[in-house]
């Protein structure tokens, strides 16, 4: 098989090890001579799974006492509604940072529960900074963040300090940085960026913040109903969680969070360096927020993107359209892209300089 360096946004690349595993489990589950698709999600084998998925989240993040970790289905889409819906008392008011595509559509949901007051903005500019000085009205039942902007390519660097609960959509760089868990009162994010493949959302929640936002959450979009049943009230999406627990033991296998983020640093550095030195290229967004998990970058001359199309797509690299609404490109550097792919992007960027600079 030809090697390809995967740089697609989401679903996104996995290490090797864990695709042979998860087809191994297709096919022959734990020896039992069943696939793994094929058992009750309430057999022994898969409690098993679901249990150490959990444990390894807590291990990998250093979660505290008091946290739920939950794997629930409805992506990072429906976790826009639940965030609300949990947190959010009927016509009570929230706080929201508005930095991209994701944001905008986290508040159009919490909009349907209570009352959005956006504290700040980059619209402005197209989504390519971090908004910075703003306050957060005290009358706000919580803050709500989108940690990394996926489309956009921008990433807080530092949590804004909030005497109200911050809530935070983490679905491009859960796993990617150390984070302090107890900022947060719920981390959610979609498991497709970071974690494993689409089909499943993780939840991180503060237990003892639940149970004040009205009585009327529908039973599966309340946290508690799922906190209740060891994050088994209904069927849980067995494969995506199998697939996303391999891929935790992957993490913890090679270090954990803090090695898995010196080289997430490392690639992010590599390719920044050249967007900055090359020419021929510029970054998208504010330096001091770009994004380390998905760097955006344009030709500064369009007329070579004919040239730089075909040289990437010969070397090999795939995924590195920029998102329609941003134009150019997009790199996704997540945890399970070496470093080497980073270095043959760089060297394709270099080579169209020598060629055509
Ligand atoms: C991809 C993404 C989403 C949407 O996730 P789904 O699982 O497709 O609903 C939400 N927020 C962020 C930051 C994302 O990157």
């Amino acid at each position: 098989m030809t090697k390809v360096h995967n740089y697609s946004a989401g679903p996104c690349i996995l290490p090797q090890e864990v695709f042979e595993k998860a087809s191994q489990a297709v096919l022959n589950f734990n020896d039992l001579n069943l696939s793994i698709l094929e058992i009750s999600h309430r057999s022994k084998d898969f409690v098993e799974v679901m249990e150490k998925a959990r444990a390894l989240v807590k291990e990998l993040l250093n979660v505290p006492e008091g946290y739920q970790v939950l794997f629930l289905q409805g992506g990072a889409s429906l976790g826009f509604l639940k965030a609300a819906y949990n947190f959010l008392p009927p016509r009570e008011k929230a706080a929201y940072i508005n930095t991209g595509s994701w944001s905008t559509k986290a508040i159009k949901e919490a909009n349907r529960i209570g009352e959005v007051i956006e504290v700040a903005s980059s619209e402005d500019k197209n989504f390519n900074y971090i908004p910075k000085g703003y306050g957060i009205p005290s009358e706000a039942k919580y803050l709500h963040l989108t940690s990394n902007n996926t489309i956009f390519g921008t990433q807080f660097k530092q949590f804004p300090i909030s005497r109200v609960p911050i809530l935070c959509d983490m679905s491009s760089d859960i796993f990617s940085q150390e984070i302090d868990v107890s900022k947060f009162d719920l981390i959610y994010a979609g498991a497709q960026k970071n974690m494993g493949p689409a089909g499943t959302t993780l939840y991180i929640v503060k237990e003892s913040a639940l149970g004040k936002a009205g009585d009327n959450i529908p039973t599966m979009l309340d946290l508690r109903t799922h906190i209740k049943k060891d994050s088994m009230f209904n069927t849980p999406p067995v494969y995506p969680i199998y697939v996303s627990m391999l891929t935790l033991e992957w993490l913890k296998k090679n270090g954990g969070v803090p090695a898995i983020a010196k080289q997430n640093q490392a690639k992010a550095d590599l390719l920044y360096a050249e967007i900055d030195r090359n020419p021929l290229f510029e970054g998208v967004t504010a330096k001091e927020d770009r994004s380390n998990m998905n760097a955006t970058f344009v030709l500064t001359n369009e007329s070579l993107k004919e040239d730089f199309d075909a040289m990437w797509k010969e070397a090999n690299i795939n995924g590195l359209n920029g998102h329609r609404s941003v134009g150019g490109y997009r790199a996704s550097m997540y945890n399970a892209l070496p470093l080497e792919s980073v270095q043959v992007l760089v060297d394709v960027m270099k080579e169209l300089e020598n060629k055509k600079g």
